[in-house]
């Protein structure tokens, strides 16, 4: 309490992730803090997500049992000074419910601890690298959001020409006072689309860095009157955003258990049965990765994003690509994620495909080479995100490892999600036949 006053700090932003990885927050004045980290903050269990029309989304457990509190506690370890909000701090915080005193079936954080907490007992620490692709919209005169400096075929332009007001200079800036490891930032293939990658490390804290590195760019983005999304795939005519996820382990101590040099393609078989997991939950896997009804349009041949279940050896075509360095360096990169992806819920379900496929032994079939786009080649990723859903559910292997409350908690929730959407009348129904029919 006296270093925060100190350093000029008057406000504690608690915040957490929900079940979508939005950030849930409460301002704590300084002097309340001690009582927020005795008792933790209640705050109402089910409110996830409100829709436009207003209407509060059930989750199990949430509008159908009262709208029960969870119980929210900061985790003073994580606090760090808001570098734009000068007199906040902000920290996270551990999610219980307040009933048992155990973590809340929902809460992501404790679930991708759960599932580091296995791979420890098995001797393996995984390591993750986030890549986050998203939009940076502006208003658009005629109403609604137009995608910033829509200059086309500038796919690494530093500067003005695709940048007019320098808005990834000024957010890696502004980032770096944040001390989530942010490594670099380039303009992406679409016109007001940007990456910015966050360097590798442990993967609880690589989660909680995307997190809150997703958080930042909003809150940036909304102080300059702009909207940054990371949607999957927010316009028709471009790409959409991924949140590629790098990953590797160490034994303990500290050594890569990816690599081997006497190995084929020098790939350790530990990295070979990770693969393997991989590509045999990614049906499931996708629930989480993709966890939107939008996801499923950024699928698709010719686009980068992946379109089937495939691997191969430095190639971007392919759902799982192996970056060519080798040694402490070897990892694979999962393309397969949306930027909207909860960051924690991917690592999750990233990391416990690849131990259920290290425990299995699995073997991948050969990598991939050149094309990664042909059909009869490999199967297809789910085409919606009801069938990743069933796929999700039908996969008891991985829900076992997640947790069998969170599987129910997340399907109810995402299952109302797909049914809503079915009730929505869209544009492109009364374009396609409101005149002709
Ligand atoms: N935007 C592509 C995706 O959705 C990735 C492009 C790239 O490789 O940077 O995954
Ligand atoms: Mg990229
Ligand atoms: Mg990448």
């Amino acid at each position: 309490m006296e270093r925060l006053a100190a350093d000029g700090i008057d406000v504690v932003r608690v915040t957490y992730p929900d079940l979508i990885g939005t950030e849930r927050a409460r301002d704590v004045l300084l002097e309340e803090l001690p009582r927020a980290v005795e008792h933790g903050l209640a705050f109402c269990r089910a409110v996830y997500h409100t829709t436009p029309q207003g209407d509060v989304v059930p989750v199990a457990g949430g509008l159908e049992a009262g709208l029960p509190d969870i119980c929210v506690r900061p985790d003073l370890s994580t606090l760090t000074a808001l570098p734009w909000e000068p007199g906040v701090a902000t920290c996270l915080a551990e999610v219980t419910d307040p009933a048992t005193g155990a973590p809340a079936p929902e809460s992501p954080r404790d679930l991708l601890r759960s599932v580091l907490d296995r791979c420890h007992e098995h001797g393996l620490r995984p390591v993750v690298g986030p890549e986050l692709e998203y939009f940076l919209c502006e208003p658009d005169p005629a109403g609604g959001w137009r995608r910033y400096g829509a200059v086309p075929g500038v796919v690494y332009t530093a500067g003005l020409r695709a940048d007019p007001d320098n808005h990834l200079l000024r957010t890696l800036r502004q980032v770096r006072g944040l001390d989530i490891g942010v490594l670099s930032g380039n303009h992406e293939f679409d016109g007001g689309q940007f990456e910015i990658n966050l360097l590798h490390s442990e993967a609880l804290s690589a989660a909680d860095r995307a997190f809150r590195f997703k958080a930042a760019i909003k809150e940036l983005a909304r102080r300059e009157g702009r909207l940054a999304t990371f949607m999957a795939k927010p316009f028709n005519d471009a790409g959409g955003s991924g949140f590629h996820l790098h990953l590797s382990g160490t034994d303990p101590d500290g050594r890569n258990v990816f690599a081997d040099p006497a190995a084929p393609h020098g790939l350790s078989a530990t990295a070979r049965h990770a693969v393997a997991g991989v590509l045999a939950h990614a049906p499931a896997l996708a629930a989480l990765a993709n966890p939107t009804v939008n996801s499923y349009k950024r699928f698709g041949p010719d686009t980068l994003a992946p379109w089937l279940v495939d691997w191969g050896l430095d190639n971007r075509s392919a759902m799982v690509r192996v970056p060519p360095e080798r040694g402490a360096g070897a990892r694979l990169e999962l393309r397969l994620g949306d930027a909207g992806a909860n960051p924690y819920l991917l690592t999750a379900g990233t990391v416990a495909a690849a131990l259920l496929g290290v425990l299995a032994g699995e073997e991948p079939p050969a990598p991939l080479e050149g094309y990664g786009y042909d059909p009869s080649a490999a199967a297809l990723l789910p085409t919606s995100l009801s069938a990743a859903l069933d796929a999700f559910e039908a996969d008891t292997a991985l829900t076992g490892l997640l947790g069998k409350d969170f599987a129910t908690a997340f399907l109810s929730y995402k299952r109302d999600e797909v049914e809503r959407f079915q009730r929505h009348v869209t544009d492109w129904e009364f374009t396609e036949y409101g005149y002709h029919l």
